[in-house]
């Protein structure tokens, strides 16, 4: 047998044991969305989590929506009245928030032309990644005669410790070295373009609030020593984000409040280059991710070897990170269980596949759920960041999977 991650606080079982999410049961949401495989979200988990920002951390913190955890258009326009800004890293990102009327930053290394043209015209700041890249946005702006927003996106002399991706401290394609980025500062402002300040992410799915605490107090401090060797006051710094959600057994949560008085105590002494700067965090998985549920149906039950197999109707080509294909070094089981029976006692040790032709489609392996059979429903938690969008959705030409925002 093998443990599975902890199923996320506000799920519960209501009649006839379903699982009920934002007070509907799963037979409810499937019907509704017209079958299964089907990723449901619920928003009063985001709002909720929105909440606990907004208490933890002080008001001159902006909150930063990442649009690639989660592009679905439903959850963009709910969320979009929680937060203070959206983070994209496309032309595609921004389309698809463009509309929704907040503050809009354009991150990410390889933005074609067009991409930094259509950018510029529609007022949203741009996080330079190099210094190639300003001068073809320069460019762009002389040429049609723009006026344009520029952040320079730093990468750090340090990463965030203990991440499950470490960034910062190496060589990236991500930002302009930090002991480059005063020189590209300077070639911004005097190329007569609005500086909008600085942009330092250094990584992600952090759970121990020392190394976020750590990492902001690094940041903070190299946000106001570029400043100073820039000579130049930056009007906004994004602090970056990273906080990471609980996936697999003996993970904790982070400790959200620890991180928030730590930065609200830094904020209240800043160096004097800083004084006037507003600052923001940018998050993505913490957000959103607990919210959501990936729901398949069992379509077979089978013994090979004296293993019991749960084939379902969805896979790794909707649920990538559950499969462990998603970055993970190890694979380890997420929060699941069999979402018709969410109150019945385990009795047997099952392994959850997808039905890809791959031994990699593995949702699922060897893990304690009630007895379930053809027809019932497996619910993998977690699922409301880096599922679908995140997944290779054209492999074996299965059907998509739907999504429901409740
Ligand atoms: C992906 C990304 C995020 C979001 O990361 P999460 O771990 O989902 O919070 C934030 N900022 C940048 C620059 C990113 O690339």
């Amino acid at each position: 047998m093998k443990a599975t991650g902890p199923i996320p606080a506000g799920f519960e079982s209501g009649e006839r044991g379903l699982l009920e999410i934002g007070e509907r049961d799963v037979d409810t949401l499937v019907t509704q969305a017209g079958g299964t495989p089907l990723f449901v979200y619920n928003s009063q988990r985001i709002a909720d989590q929105v909440r606990r920002f907004r208490a933890a951390f002080p008001a001159k913190v902006g909150l930063h929506y990442a649009v690639k955890a989660n592009p679905y258009a439903p959850l963009l326009e709910y969320v979009a009245n929680l937060v203070d800004g959206f983070d994209v890293a496309s032309a595609g990102e921004l389309g698809r928030v463009a509309h929704l009327g907040l503050p809009i930053s354009f991150a990410g290394p390889g933005k074609r032309n067009q991409e930094l043209e259509t950018a510029i015209r529609a007022g949203v700041t741009i996080n330079l990644e190099s210094e190639g890249e300003a001068e073809r946005a320069l460019l762009i702006c002389q040429r049609d005669g723009l006026t344009a927003k520029f952040a320079v996106r730093v990468n750090p002399p340090f990463g965030l410790k203990g991440s499950g991706q470490k960034m910062g401290g190496l060589a990236s394609q991500f930002g302009v070295d930090h002991d480059r980025a005063p020189a590209l500062v300077r070639r911004i402002v005097d190329a007569g373009v609005e500086w909008a300040g600085l942009h330092i992410f250094a990584g992600s799915q952090a759970l121990h609030a020392d190394a976020l605490i750590d990492l902001q107090r690094e940041t903070v401090a190299l946000a106001a020593s570029i400043a100073e060797e820039a000579g130049q006051a930056p009007p906004h710094v994004n602090l970056g984000g990273g906080f990471g959600i609980p996936y697999f057994a003996k993970d904790d949560p982070l400790d959200l409040q620890a991180v928030g008085t730590a930065l609200a105590d830094r904020l209240a002494r800043l160096p004097k280059i800083l004084a006037d700067t507003q600052f923001s965090i940018e998050l993505g998985r913490w957000l959103v991710g607990e919210a959501g549920v990936y729901l398949t149906r069992i379509v077979d039950r089978k013994e090979s070897r004296g293993k019991t197999f749960l084939v379902t109707d969805g896979g790794l080509q909707h649920q990538l990170a559950a499969s462990g294909n998603f970055g993970q070094l190890l694979r380890r089981n997420y929060p699941v269980a069999i979402a018709n029976r969410f109150n019945a006692a385990a009795e047997e040790e099952v392994t959850i596949t997808g039905c890809l032709c791959t031994p990699l489609d593995l949702l699922a392996d060897e893990v304690m759920l009630p007895r379930a059979d053809v027809g019932d429903l497996v619910s993998i938690f977690c699922a409301g960041a880096y599922g679908l969008t995140a997944s290779p959705v054209g492999f074996l030409s299965q059907p998509m999977a739907r999504e429901l925002l409740v």
